[in-house]
Formats: structure tokens, C-alpha cells, sequence
């Protein structure tokens, strides 16, 4: 039916809203039934650049949810959905699994494999805890239990997860750099952490959100902030990676300012983990994904 076009200012509840609220109930509802068939999730993988030799030097892993109707289902629809729901600790696991399973593969295939950085979120540790389960724990077991070395798994939380998980979240994450695990902090940037406690955190990478990459390239303001947030977390012995780098002006911006890594469509999209092996076996420099087959 067509309606004004000004109807949702009118109706309090539109079809639109309908819809949206719809398709969640669906979700919902899929996403119970999907933990039975864990066949539905999938990761991707985004290499992580070296910027002055400009080869890979790790990766993320970016989870996918396969819907049967309503195919590939992004991680911004389902994984908030998952934390309300609990189906994330069990995810979560999943998620780790499966990078283990890769790390193997990578270092069966290629004789050694690169580091995989696997997202996780607050709620898992929440979650875990009242299960009185321990994510550090089931790591550290699944670990021994596909024989792989602590320094090829990473974690990565965002800046806002921390903040609103603290206490529990700043001791997990201790206990994942006890056992030789490495901690990004995700999205920097975009949530309150304040520069005077950077140093206190158990992190040991800096991820800069990419609003700020994506800015920096045309405001000159923009760049001094960008260049600050690169200088401060060289100060405080943290690695930095850049987000979402998409243009030839980001990368030369950022090696200007000496950002050591970065991430992002320029140099390759998430992609699976057989591409992501092909990219490994080509040697050099990794080439702009534009340029590339
Ligand atoms: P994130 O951890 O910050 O991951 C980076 C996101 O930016 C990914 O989106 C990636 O595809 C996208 N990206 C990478 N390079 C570029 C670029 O150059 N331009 C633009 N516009 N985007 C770029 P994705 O895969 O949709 O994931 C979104 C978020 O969902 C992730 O943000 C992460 O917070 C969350 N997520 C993904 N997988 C998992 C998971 O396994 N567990 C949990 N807890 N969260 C996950
Ligand atoms: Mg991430
Ligand atoms: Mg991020
Ligand atoms: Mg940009």
C-alpha cells in the first residue's frame, strides 16, 4: 500500500517498525534453533597489514551467520541478539574452535601459521561467570587440547565492552595475558576511556576506530588526533593497528604518521579461510585488493 510520505511521523507505530520488530522476532527465534546446527556460523578472515614492509601479519576473525531464508545475517544484527539471549557464550566457543582449527590448518599447510584475533564480548564473560564457567579456562583448554602455542590466538574487546564490564573484564583479560595471550583494544576511541588509565589496562594493541582513519585523510585537525592517539600508544608500549583503511591518501597518511599496522578494504575485505590461505601463499608484498585476480 502506499502511504504519505510523511507517515511515520504520523502513525506511532508504522509498517516499517512492523517489519524491523518482525524480523527480529525471527531472528530470535532462528538463532535458538541455528545453536543445534552450528554448521550455520562461519568466520572470516581480514588480514592485518605491516605497513613498512606491507605483508601480512595476522589476521581477524569476523563471525557470519549463514541464515537458511535469509542468508548471510551480519554480526551487528545477530551478536546483540546473541549477548540478550545468552546463545554468545556458546558462540563464543565456537568462534574459538574454529580459529584453532584454522591456526592448525595455516601451520599444517604453510609450516607455520600467523596470529588469529578473535572478537569477544563483555556479556561472554558476564554470562560465563554466572554459568560459573571461565572463558580464560575453556581457552586455555582448548589450546592444549589442538596443541597450539597462547601467541597465535588474540583477543580483541571493545573500548565500550570494557568500560561497561570493567572490574570482571580487566581481570579475565589479566589472566589471558598470564597465559601468554595477546589483548587488542577494539573500536579506540569511540567509547570514554580516559588516556590516564590506558597504561593500567591489560591491553597490549591499541585499535584505533576507523571513524577516525576515515576522517584524518582531508581535516588537519582530524590528522593532529590521529597522530596523537598513534604517538600516545607507542609511548605506553602498545602496538596500534589502524581500522578500516579503504584509500591509497589513508595509507600514506598513516605511514607518515608511523601507525605500524592496519587493517581494512584497501588491502583485503574479510574473506574465507581458503582465500585467506591463497594470500598467505603468495609471497611479497601484499598487493591492493583493486589490483588483485
Ligand atoms: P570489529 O571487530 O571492529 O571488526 C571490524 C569490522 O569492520 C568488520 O565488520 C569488518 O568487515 C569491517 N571492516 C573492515 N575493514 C573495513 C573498511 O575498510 N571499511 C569498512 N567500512 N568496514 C571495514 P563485521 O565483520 O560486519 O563485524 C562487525 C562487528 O561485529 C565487529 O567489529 C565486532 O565488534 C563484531 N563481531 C564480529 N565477529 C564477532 C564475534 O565472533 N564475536 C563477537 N563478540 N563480536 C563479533
Ligand atoms: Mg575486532
Ligand atoms: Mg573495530
Ligand atoms: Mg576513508
Amino acid at each position: 500500500a502506499s502511504l504519505p510520505k510523511n507517515s511515520n511521523e504520523i502513525c506511532q507505530f508504522s509498517p516499517a517498525m512492523a517489519e524491523v520488530a518482525f524480523r527480529r522476532h525471527q531472528l530470535e527465534r532462528d538463532l535458538r534453533s541455528a545453536m543445534t546446527q552450528p554448521d550455520q556460523f562461519h568466520l572470516m578472515y581480514q588480514p592485518k597489514i605491516d605497513l613498512v614492509t606491507e605483508t601480512i601479519i595476522g589476521c581477524e576473525a569476523l563471525m557470519r551467520w549463514q541464515h537458511p531464508i535469509h542468508g548471510l545475517i551480519p554480526p551487528m544484527e545477530f551478536i546483540p541478539l546473541a549477548e540478550e539471549k545468552g546463545q554468545i557464550v556458546d558462540l563464543g566457543l565456537l568462534v574459538i574452535e574454529q580459529a584453532l582449527t584454522f591456526i592448525r590448518r595455516m601451520n599444517d599447510t604453510l609450516g607455520r601459521p600467523i596470529p588469529i584475533a578473535v572478537n569477544v564480548s563483555g556479556y561472554q564473560f558476564e554470562l560465563m561467570r554466572a554459568k560459573k564457567m571461565s572463558l580464560v579456562t575453556e581457552i586455555q583448554r582448548m589450546l592444549t587440547e589442538h596443541a597450539i602455542d597462547p601467541e597465535w590466538l588474540e583477543v580483541e574487546i571493545t573500548e565500550t565492552a570494557l568500560m561497561s564490564h570493567f572490574d570482571l573484564v580487566v581481570e579475565q583479560l589479566s589472566q589471558l595475558r598470564g597465559i601468554g595471550i595477546k589483548v587488542a583494544l577494539d573500536d579506540f576511541g569511540t567509547g570514554y576511556s580516559s588516556f590516564s588509565y590506558l597504561q593500567k589496562l591489560p591491553i597490549s594493541t591499541l585499535k584505533i576506530d576507523r571513524s577516525f582513519v576515515d576522517k584524518a585523510s582531508d581535516d588537519r585537525r582530524q590528522t593532529a588526533l590521529l597522530h596523537s592517539i598513534i604517538t600516545l600508544a607507542e609511548a605506553l608500549d602498545l602496538t596500534t593497528v589502524a581500522e578500516g583503511v579503504e584509500t591509497l591518501a589513508d595509507i600514506d597518511l598513516l605511514k607518515n604518521l608511523r601507525c605500524p599496522l592496519a587493517q581494512g578494504y584497501y588491502y583485503s575485505r574479510p574473506v574465507s579461510d581458503t582465500a585467506m590461505l591463497d594470500l598467505l601463499k603468495t609471497p611479497g608484498k601484499l598487493s591492493p585488493a583493486h589490483e588483485r585476480r
